[in-house]
């Protein structure tokens, strides 16, 4: 591997070190996914190190939070008005032209790396591991909304066209990447957007924001924000003037948001209860680790997470599959991200309601396998508990909770295992572990899940590769997956439809 270069523009200001990665690959004729940094290089777990080292202390994106914390109506209105008047601009710059910022964008992302992730772990409990293909995610979305945009400026017979101020309301739990494929697929299609990263996030957002405008997206075109009192967040969704709304975040979140505005064109991804079924033809071991990695990766706080196995004919009394699972789970140190040795880090507060019940809590007929352990006095640090006998119908069966807990289910047949994974509301992830063909045909046949994903984990979906979206109740408004090839299409208004080959 050679050592990747800077852009010579970008200051090198606040950096850590250069990390080791292959050199980047031209991306202007296509595009090919921007690799994670690799630990198994000394140079750099080094790098790594380096940053954990300013985790604590990380100040990163405080001035622009500062300077971006609005605590009247009037400052919104003046925001939301400087916003539609640059969008025109922004449009007039055409795909071409914004597709080269958005490139910059990409390579600033890239340079930002060691940034990105030391406010992240500093502020939402990230780990590198975690939090650096979020990295890679980001640059993959500026790099490929880029082409994207380019390429349905290219359809002939039909225009794209923005839909204008697009308001980008993004999650806690994954503060870098999904803040900036919202963000940047807006700006793609020549939309202006304000931005209102989660409050426990807030600083991650600005880094992520900043490298946008470093890459040339004018601050009018894309704004942050900050709001003091939850009166502010109505009134910023609610204007008129807005276009869109991305939202990801809870079910309830878009329900509220829709009460706001009957008509708001509101495109939500939203909550996730996921499963991964194990056959009796599934390699059990890899299953073990996928299960593992799926449920208590960044301490199950994805929505992608899986929350459930469902465990099939003699793959449900496998004690094999158990001890392997117990043991690929007990391996995950547990503590703070600025430690090298931790695998799974702090939960963003500290764990209440639904998800304290399930982490404390036995129902009738169930046992821990693995008990959780609270590790600290506010409840934020656990290790992660599995419990067994969870029944359908019940409570574990049905609920998202965002945590470090895993349920064993059981089921005579696949047929079976799939009535279970489909009876839930959401259908964002899914998972089957079989190296039956007949099997994984009945299953992609049957399975109510906007991702699928078979002989591998649910968690970590890859733009182009794994398009990412959800069906049933966790999406709302939407059509098409983030980071595959329709996403801008839907964010777009036509004056002809574009015909999708
Ligand atoms: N895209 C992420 C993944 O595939 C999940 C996003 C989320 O949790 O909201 O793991």
């Amino acid at each position: 591997a050679s050592v990747a270069t800077m852009p010579a523009e970008v200051p090198a200001s606040n950096r850590v070190q250069d990390r080791t990665a292959p050199a980047a690959p031209a991306l202007r004729d296509g595009f090919v996914n921007t690799p994670d940094t690799d630990p198994s290089l000394a140079a750099n777990r080094a790098w790594g190190d380096a940053i954990r080292a300013r985790m604590k202390d990380s100040t990163l994106g405080n001035d622009t939070v500062a300077a971006n914390t609005l605590s009247s109506a009037a400052q919104v209105d003046e925001r939301i008005a400087t916003a539609v008047a640059a969008g025109e601009a922004w449009r007039a710059l055409g795909a071409e032209g914004r597709a080269e910022i958005l490139h910059r964008a990409g390579d600033i992302l890239e340079a930002r790396r060691a940034e990105l992730l030391e406010v992240m772990g500093s502020e939402a409990g990230k780990v590198i591991e975690q939090g650096d293909p979020e990295v890679s995610e980001a640059i993959d979305f500026a790099h490929y909304y880029a082409e994207s945009a380019r390429a349905l400026a290219a359809v002939d017979g039909a225009t794209m066209q923005p839909v204008g101020l697009t308001v980008v309301t993004p999650p806690w739990n994954f503060p870098v990447a999904i803040p900036a494929g919202s963000v940047l697929s807006a700006l793609a299609t020549g939309s202006p957007v304000i931005i209102k990263p989660a409050r426990q996030a807030r600083r991650s957002g600005a880094v992520m924001v900043e490298a946008l405008w470093e890459a040339g997206v004018p601050r009018e075109v894309l704004q942050y924000v900050q709001l003091d009192g939850r009166d502010l967040g109505t009134q910023l969704v609610s204007d008129p003037a807005v276009g869109r709304v991305i939202l990801t975040g809870g079910f309830e979140t878009a329900e509220l948001f829709r009460g706001f505005r009957p008509d708001l064109p509101l495109l939500a991804e939203t909550s996730g209860k996921n499963a991964i079924i194990v056959t009796p033809a599934a390699d059990l071991d890899l299953a073990a680790k996928d299960v593992a990695y799926s449920a208590f990766g960044h301490a199950g706080q994805k929505c992608s997470a899986a929350s459930l196995v469902v465990l099939v004919g003699s793959a449900a009394t496998s004690e094999r599959f158990r001890r392997q699972l117990v043991d690929a789970v007990r391996a995950y140190e547990v503590g703070e991200p600025s430690d090298g040795s931790t695998r799974i880090g702090p939960l963003i507060g500290p764990a209440e309601g639904k998800l304290l019940g399930a982490l404390t809590e036995l129902h009738p007929g169930q046992s821990w396998l693995l008990e959780p352990e609270k590790l600290d006095a506010d409840g934020q640090l656990w290790r992660p508990g599995i419990r067994d006998g969870v029944k359908p119908g019940s409570e574990f069966h049905l609920v998202e909770y965002f945590g470090p807990v895993l349920g064993i289910m059981t089921a005579d047949t696949l047929d079976e295992a799939i009535d279970i994974v489909n009876t839930i509301e959401y259908g964002l992830t899914s998972g089957l572990h079989s190296l039956d063909e007949d099997e994984i045909q009945q299953w992609l046949a049957r399975i109510e899940a906007g991702n699928v994903y078979v002989n591998r984990g649910t968690t970590g979906a890859i733009v182009q590769r794994q398009p990412f979206g959800g069906w049933k109740k966790a999406a709302v408004g939407a059509g098409s997956k983030a980071g595959g090839p329709n996403y801008l299409v839907g964010l777009s208004e036509w004056t002809d439809a574009p015909v999708n080959t």
